[in-house]
């Protein structure tokens, strides 16, 4: 019988759907805990035998592909595969699946929960009155007619320029993949720094995308403009960030993803104008559910000999 073990942490947790959907296929199904999701080795013992595998942020690669003989299908649960060395599937012809689209409403509310956090400073006021602080110094700002700049013109990116569009905001959208259409604006990436007074990071971590955010683009951007990033960590010099951020050369960030998570000891952290969340932004109920179900149906499909729903590799 065929193991499927799973390391996303969140696999099935809203409901028993996608867990059911392996076991009524007549598939062991093993939940791990994976305590070095960085460690190729510790990833690679945990799914052992397994003809398949539910990842989240877990490492996969050359070491784990020839460590574990029966791995037919790496699934993740989720978009990004920043975490999975493609070329080393395809050398051992391992089938990479993910679950575009089931979390991307999710992303969309939380990006734009964080602009409004940062806009309206509700987590600076949320703080206050719990300190039995009664104060409304310094103004907040509202959206009619900002410019909201959207990197990354996908499922995502998309949806928060939709939300964006219900509060009157102007949207302006960088996407080297995507044409000059009807509704938003394309514009270079730096006139969308220049312009925008929110920057909202929707684009997957590849090459080009690494470091995108880093000092020159940073010094294009206003004085009192926010940066939003639910997308990936690696996107942003952290450093730099670090640096306009702190001589207030920016007026803040909302950060749900890191180089390096958990974020301790990142000095971002210490920043006053700084607000973070511990990359919750697909985490809803609803996103579990239908992502849980499609990375249970990827592996069932190519257990069965079938096409995955969502084939990268
Ligand atoms: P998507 O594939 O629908 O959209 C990504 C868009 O980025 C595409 O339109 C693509 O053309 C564009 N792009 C590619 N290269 C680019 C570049 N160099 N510059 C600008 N844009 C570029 O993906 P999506 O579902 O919208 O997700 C986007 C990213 O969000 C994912 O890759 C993932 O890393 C991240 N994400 C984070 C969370 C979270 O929990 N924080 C959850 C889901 C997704």
């Amino acid at each position: 019988m065929d193991e499927v073990v799973v390391l996303a942490r969140s696999f099935s947790r809203a409901s028993s759907l996608p867990r059911d959907i392996l076991e009524e296929a007549g598939f062991i199904v093993n939940f791990k805990k994976d305590p070095e999701p960085e460690n190729e080795e510790v990833v690679a013992e945990l799914i052992g035998n397994a003809s398949a595998v539910i990842v989240g942020v877990d490492k996969v690669g050359e070491k784990v592909f020839t460590r574990c003989p029966h791995l037919k299908v790496v699934s993740k649960h989720g978009v990004g595969v920043d975490n999975v060395d493609l070329d080393a599937a395809r050398k051992h012809s391992i089938v990479i699946a993910n679950a575009p689209g089931t979390n991307s409403e999710s992303v969309a509310d939380m990006a734009f929960a964080l602009l409004l956090a940062l806009a309206r400073r509700i987590p600076y006021f949320i703080e206050q009155v719990k300190q039995k602080v009664w104060s409304s110094s310094g103004f907040a700002v509202e959206l009619e007619e900002k410019v909201l700049g959207v990197i990354g013109f996908g499922r995502i990116g998309r949806g928060i320029a939709t939300r964006a569009q219900g509060f009157g905001m102007k949207v302006v959208f960088y996407d080297p993949l995507v044409s000059e259409e009807r509704v938003f604006n394309k514009v270079s990436l730096e006139e969308l720094f220049r312009s925008a007074d929110f920057v909202s990071l929707h684009a997957p971590l590849v090459g080009e995308t690494r470091n995108m955010v880093n000092r020159e683009m940073l010094s294009l951007m206003k004085k009192d403009a926010y940066l939003i990033n639910t997308a990936r960590g690696e996107l942003i010099d952290e450093k730099a960030l670090y640096t306009f951020l702190k001589k207030e050369k920016i007026a803040g960030a909302a950060l749900d993803v890191f180089t390096e998570e958990p974020p301790f000891d990142n000095p971002l952290l210490t920043l006053p104008n700084v607000i973070a969340t511990p990359h919750v932004a697909a985490h809803t109920r609803e996103a579990n559910s239908k992502m849980g179900t499609i990375a249970a149906r990827n592996i069932v499909n190519v257990l069965q000999g079938k096409e995955p729903i969502y084939r990268v590799v």
